[in-house]
């Protein structure tokens, strides 16, 4: 047999059976590198055929399957075969992206796709720049980096000890934690963080927002930047784009939209409107390998500012090739990374595939297990504590409310049975509550069956413990 012939074999498999397959088997970090050194110690060499093999049962026996239809877990999704056909093909050919020159190919066709989900988010195309990223933490990070080039042009040789009054990033309790490291990496400090409170439905409470920045202003501070959330990690909330985008222009603010997971509601029409205001955005994260179901990592930032995208990534070695001419763009030398991997060949792929509406239709399917879960939930007793749209639902019950179980304890008995993968959250800094996400293509109204049976099942094992 060729090793591509079981690597064909493997994944047809794999794909077929899931439904068998344990979403999740706990094992401990000495059991699982005692496994891997019996079999691997790099001194007797293995046939290629054979270390395919043993490698993807470690990972089929040893893995959270994030792919499975019965993970409810944070944004990590089944993967499109288009996906993993992309990734096999752009290690086989390797192209390197960093400058248009050596790969007009890769670079043209990670162009048409982003011009394509630029368009999709409302944006200007002939007025912005785009590329992809490892993922959103890139691109957020590619957002702040930007937005200071922007703001203050000095910071590019004095560094950000030259800016003079502190400058500030409004955020809220519920944005992702990525903004911590960047506000590290950036020189800012975490001190550059401003947590506003979220309102009743765990999202930006912009009078509370405007009312800081007021504040701040007064006491010579700087409103640097604001970060909406389209789709927060912990809820799935939508910050209220629109005012934000006001309240951003009133006060010379850069306005971020962290659309790392709902970013793809701007392609389904009875969602869209719930990202309406996106399109005023300075700069966007969205992340393919999220919701748009490619394998990981997929990231894109998107920006309406090209100069300073410019300043803040332009370099002039002489090492690498010219650029070709005033269409293209060298991206070693308009992004974070240097040498770069064809990201965006799985996404153009995946959508050349489905077509868009193909691709819509999977994210509709998944927005619709979202509401039979709600339901499915109150019917059983449970009570939803957040709000959105998106397909993730977080609840709690009167057995953990009242402290007769917690969420822990539920959970440890879940994973110990390994039908389910779901998790616990604390949403609003307020209470402990489960997470459920629909993540893949394939759940079914019998998924979440299994997900309700296993929670109860769990729950009333518990009380008669008692
Ligand atoms: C996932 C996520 C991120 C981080 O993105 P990575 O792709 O994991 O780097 C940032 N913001 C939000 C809202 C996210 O959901």
């Amino acid at each position: 047999m060729t090793i591509w012939e079981e690597i064909g074999r493997l994944s047809r498999q794999f794909r077929k059976e899931i439904r068998s397959v344990r979403v999740v088997r706990p094992v401990s970090p000495k059991v699982i590198r005692e496994v891997i050194e019996s079999e691997f110690d790099f001194t007797r060499a293995v046939p290629l055929v054979e270390l395919v093999q043993g490698v993807a049962k470690l990972l089929e026996d040893y893995s959270i399957h994030v792919t499975h239809p019965r993970y409810f877990g944070l944004f990590n999704p089944s993967v499109t075969e288009a996906g993993i056909a992309a990734d096999a093909l752009v290690a086989l050919y390797n192209p390197q992206l960093a400058n248009w020159s050596h790969s007009p190919a890769a670079n043209e066709l990670e162009r048409v796709t982003l011009l394509h989900l630029a368009r999709a988010l409302g944006l200007d195309v002939n007025n912005m720049f785009a590329n992809f990223t490892t993922g959103g933490s890139e691109a957020n990070l590619s957002a702040v980096l930007v937005a200071l080039a922007h703001k203050y042009p000095q910071v590019a040789q004095d560094g950000v000890a030259a800016i003079q009054r502190q400058p500030l990033i409004y955020l809220t309790t519920e944005s992702h934690h990525s903004f911590v490291k960047i506000a590290r990496m950036s020189g800012l400090g975490t001190r550059s963080l401003v947590e506003v409170p979220v309102t009743s439905s765990f999202v930006f409470d912009t009078e509370a927002l405007a009312k800081r920045i007021d504040e701040d202003i007064r006491a010579q501070r700087d409103p640097f930047m604001i970060v909406a959330t389209a789709g927060t990690t912990a809820g799935g909330g939508i910050d209220p784009l629109m005012k934000l985008a006001d309240v951003s222009t009133k006060f010379g603010a850069w306005f971020h939209v962290d659309a790392a997971w709902g970013g793809a509601a701007c392609l389904v029409p009875g969602l869209s409107a719930a990202l309406t205001g996106i399109s005023r955005a300075d700069s966007i994260t969205w992340d393919a390998h999220k919701f748009l179901s490619v394998p990981m990592g997929a990231g894109m930032f998107f920006c309406r500012h090209r100069e300073a995208v410019r300043r803040a990534f332009a370099a002039t070695p002489s090492y690498m090739p010219p650029r070709v001419d005033q269409e293209t763009f060298d991206p070693y030398s308009a992004t974070v990374q240097w040498s770069r991997r064809a990201i965006g060949l799985k996404v153009f792929m995946t959508l050349a595939e489905l077509g868009t509406d193909g691709l819509v239709r999977l994210l509709e399917h998944q927005i619709r297990m979202g509401d039979v879960l709600r339901t499915r939930l109150r019917a059983s007793g449970w009570i939803i504590v957040n709000d959105t749209v998106l397909p993730l639902v977080c609840f709690t019950h009167p057995d953990i409310r009242e402290r007769r179980v917690t969420t822990t304890n539920l959970l440890e008995a879940v994973y110990d049975r390994g039908k389910i993968w779901v998790s616990d959250v604390v949403l609003g800094a307020k209470e402990r509550v489960f997470r459920a996400c629909i993540t893949s293509f394939w759940t079914t109204e019998e998924d979440i069956e299994c997900l309700i049976n296993e929670i109860e099942h769990a729950r009333r094992n518990a009380r008669q413990s008692l």
